[in-house]
Order: C-alpha cells, then structure tokens, then sequence
C-alpha cells in the first residue's frame, strides 16, 4: 500500500478556508506517496492520533510564524500568520520528532521544524544585517534563482553540490535547534536546509522543491519522504 503522507493545510482568515497548493499534492503522487491533507486542529489527542495514523508528515510553506512562539515581539516587518496553524503544527512537528516519523520542512515549515525543536529565526532577513541575497524572488516560482551549498549528507541524493533552488522567503532560521544540524547555506550564509542529528528522515529545506521538477532539490525530495515512509 502506498505510504500515506499528510500535507499541513493552511488557513484563510478572510473567506475562512482551509486549503493547501495543489502542487505539494501532485509532488506526493508523482513521488509514490498517498496525500492526505491535514488542517489544523485544537486537540493535542488530534495531533498524537494523527501521528499514529500516518507514514509521513510534510510541514508546508505558508504564511509567516507568529513571534510569540519563539517569545519575541512582532517587527515592523513581520507578514500575515496563521496562529492555530502556528500552534497545531509545532505541537505535531515535536511529537513527529519524539515518535520518529519522517517528515519533511518546506519553507515555513522548516522554519516551523526549527522552532518546535527549540530554535529561532529572524522575523524579517533585514534584521541579520550584512549583504543579502534576494530571497524573495521576483522569477516564476519553478526558477532556480540563487544557488545552496549541500552537505555530504544531501549529496545522496544526487546532482552537483551547488544546487539552483528558488527563493520565497522573506524570514530565515537564526538560531538552529540543538538537534538540528545545516545540510546547506546560500553564499549570503542564509541557511537554506537543516536535517535532524541522530535520527531517521527529519529535513527541512528553505525553498519549494514542489515546483521545481524532477531534480534531486525537486521531486528528489519527495521521493526520499516516501522511501522513508515505509
Ligand atoms: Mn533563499
């Protein structure tokens, strides 16, 4: 049977949906993998049944994380959050970690990973100080806009060790989690992708490997969620 793999869902204040992008869904399928889109739910016992219902859990990218999850005031610069979200998912990411389930960060949802773990990040990359790259592309989505350096350890999965990912993120992880190591940077020094130390498949990537095809930093990603999912 195939793996079954929930897709965070995000929330729509203004018409009061639930919704996630299709693409994440069509990059599960193309992968092998079963989706099943999860909303956000008030009930820790929600989280825990979830999590021994399915194979793999995928934190997906979204709107910005409310800063009274890492105890900070909001920068002038922080965007749109989704606080139930914010609260429902750090309650799963770290109950993913304690059961070992596979899991993969994406965008928010690595930044989301880091917190739950006991991490931070910079509300707005402006605050790092120091020369940036653009990390808000104005390309298409599917572009390649700057390059990140992988580790050995992403190298697994193939292609050159820079690899061109696209870039939609304006907040960026500031202080990795204990448990957590960098699997790659942008040349600014941005991190671009975390892993967990000592456990099984546990990744967070900053860019949208849903959109960029069938590359190792593309569907080469979802592909290896799956495979960890059996
Ligand atoms: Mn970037």
């Amino acid at each position: 049977m195939a793996a079954l793999i929930g897709i965070c869902a995000g929330i729509d204040y203004g018409e009061n949906n639930i919704f996630s992008r299709r693409s994440y869904v069509q990059a599960v399928e193309r992968a092998g993998g079963l989706p099943l889109i999860i909303p956000p739910l008030k009930e820790k016992k929600s989280a825990e049944k979830l999590i021994e219902t399915l194979d793999a859990l995928i934190f997906a990218g979204g709107g910005d994380i409310a800063p009274i999850y890492f105890k900070e005031e909001p920068h002038i610069a922080l965007g749109n959050v989704e606080p139930e979200r914010d609260r429902f998912e750090i309650a799963l990411a770290a109950l993913a970690w304690e059961r070992n389930l596979p899991a993969l960060g994406i965008c928010r949802g690595m930044q989301l990973i880091n917190i739950a773990l006991g991490g931070d990040i910079w509300q707005d990359l402006e605050m790092r100080g120091g020369a940036l790259l653009q990390h808000n592309q104005k390309a298409p989505p599917w572009h390649g806009s700057h390059r990140v350096e992988i580790t050995k350890a992403l190298s697994k999965l193939g292609g050159p060790r820079l690899w061109p990912v696209n870039s939609l993120h304006h907040q960026g992880i500031r202080k990795v989690a204990d448990n957590l190591k960098i699997e790659a940077k942008a040349a600014d020094g941005v991190i671009e992708a975390i892993s967990a130390r000592d456990k099984g498949f546990f990744i967070g990537v900053q860019w949208h490997p849903e959109w960029l095809g069938d590359a190792p930093w593309g569907d080469g990603l979802f592909k290896a969620l799956v495979l960890a999912a059996h």
